[in-house]
């Protein structure tokens, strides 16, 4: 380990975390906030502004996290507090309809051409979970395929070989998940379109729906090769299948139709989160109006929630979409260009074998030869260099996703200032890397 890899103390945080620990398993609420991949004490943030973080113990970091993805306006955006303002004073929760829940569907229905009809939920957990359990009703088949690397929430049925904490805690499996519930879902590598069609004939009539990252970011970032969505859903649509697309991370974030507006296959489901809450615990999932109707109480397959369609956070979420026009993307995609160039630039000069990849302003670093194309590769990296390089950073006032299997995320907000900590931060970082060994 660097030398750098923990040359400051972080004492209101560790008297927070010590607290925590106390009432909390493990101090957190969720796992990848823990540090526990790349050591030390995890911040307490006690406000965000723009791009920055402010910690307990009153440091500023250039926040390069976003709330793992939705802040794409950055924190405390003037016109979505203002929106969260107004609504909290008409009243929290309300448990009828409200019209704010149908201007929120209405403005995603209108941005994403295949969703035809959305159901609004609190997570992205949620989200997949309902999506899935919808899938095997309307094909009154059992079978899910998922990809090896791909996350999509902590459901029961999809946490086998799952990315993001399950990827930072190299955890194969979970306790908890019963046999029969991993019987039913068939893992496959990511971005392999010879398995699916191995899966589909080894099992005729018996998968409901192949779940997929839209563009995969929680094994760091792996974007789909060129024609392997448009093969998922070609083999779906050959046999029966849903093809659901999960757009928790990349919806109305890797363009104003997510990763949709990209690459324009079109799936039978899809799901969201993230950016449609503004910050707050807002989630989708919606699709063909043919399969959404089988979902109670227009059909029987049920899904509820008390707090589903909240009127704070369709506010929150209908601000931030509003405010997130072609000339917002433009600029989150510059900055996360000027970044990329910053950081391999860096590392080039310290001669650190990397491979950056991103999926429009969504990348992550991979401290490894590329490309890296699915989980095995994305686990062959290096990952002691990007601890020396992750702390290297904090301590500079730049604050990274705790482990390396996890996107990075920016936003509007990240101005000169802000582009400038970072450049002058990268070079020690870089070193740090370099020196690094296991
Ligand atoms: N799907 C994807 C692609 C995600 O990245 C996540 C969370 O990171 C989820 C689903 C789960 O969302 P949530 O954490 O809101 O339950």
């Amino acid at each position: 380990m660097s030398e750098l890899a923990y040359p400051y103390e972080a004492p209101a945080s560790q008297a927070l975390f010590d607290r925590a620990a106390a009432v909390t398993p493990g101090g957190v609420n969720s796992p990848v906030r823990a540090f526990r991949a790349v050591g030390g004490t995890p911040r307490f943030m006690v406000s965000g502004t723009g791009p920055y973080l402010t910690d307990a113990d009153g440091r500023e970091y250039v926040d390069l996290v976003c709330s793992w993805g939705p802040m794409i306006l950055g924190h405390a955006h003037p016109e979505v507090v203002a929106a969260v303002q107004e609504a909290v004073a008409r009243g929290t929760s309300f448990g009828t309809p409200a019209e704010g829940e149908v201007a929120l569907a209405e403005a995603m229905v209108e941005r994403v051409a295949p969703l035809e009809e959305v159901r609004l939920v609190s997570s992205g957990t949620e989200a997949t979970m309902s999506a899935i359990r919808l899938a095997r009703g309307f094909t009154q088949r059992t079978k899910v395929v998922k990809f090896a690397g791909c996350y999509h929430g902590h459901v029961d049925s999809l946490l086998a070989a799952a990315g993001s904490g399950l990827a930072t805690f190299a955890l194969p499996d979970t306790p908890g998940v019963t046999g029969a519930q991993a019987s039913d879902t068939i893992v496959l590598p990511y971005n392999d379109l010879e398995a699916v069609h191995a899966a589909f004939a080894a099992h005729p009539g018996e998968i409901a729906c192949v779940i997929t990252e839209a563009s995969p970011g929680n094994m760091g970032v792996v974007p789909p090769l060129p024609g392997f969505n448009q093969g998922l859903k070609d083999a779906c649509a050959t046999n029966g299948a849903l093809f659901v697309s999960d757009e928790v991370m990349t919806g109305f974030r890797t363009s104003r139709a997510g990763w949709f507006g990209v690459e324009g296959v079109v799936p039978d489901l899809m799901t969201f989160g993230k950016v449609m809450g503004g910050g707050f615990p807002a989630a989708a999932f919606g699709g063909r109006a043919d399969v959404m109707a089988h979902l109670a109480p227009a059909g029987p397959v049920y899904q509820a929630g008390t707090l589903s369609g909240n009127p704070v956070a369709t506010a929150a979420g209908l601000a931030q979409l509003r405010l997130l026009d072609d000339a917002a993307y433009d600029k989150v995609d510059a900055v996360s260009a000027r970044i990329r160039s910053l950081v391999t630039e860096a590392l080039t000069k310290e001669g650190v074998a990397h491979t950056l990849q991103n999926a429009s302003n969504m990348f992550s670093v991979f401290f490894t030869d590329g490309p890296v194309t699915n989980y095995d590769e994305a686990r062959a990296q290096e990952s002691f260099r990007f601890t020396a390089f992750f702390h290297s950073l904090l301590a500079n006032g730049v604050y990274l996703p705790p482990s390396s299997f996890e996107s990075w995320f920016v936003s509007t907000a990240h101005d000169e200032r802000a582009l400038q900590r970072i450049a002058d931060a990268l070079p020690a970082a870089a070193r740090a890397a370099a020196e690094a060994s296991a």
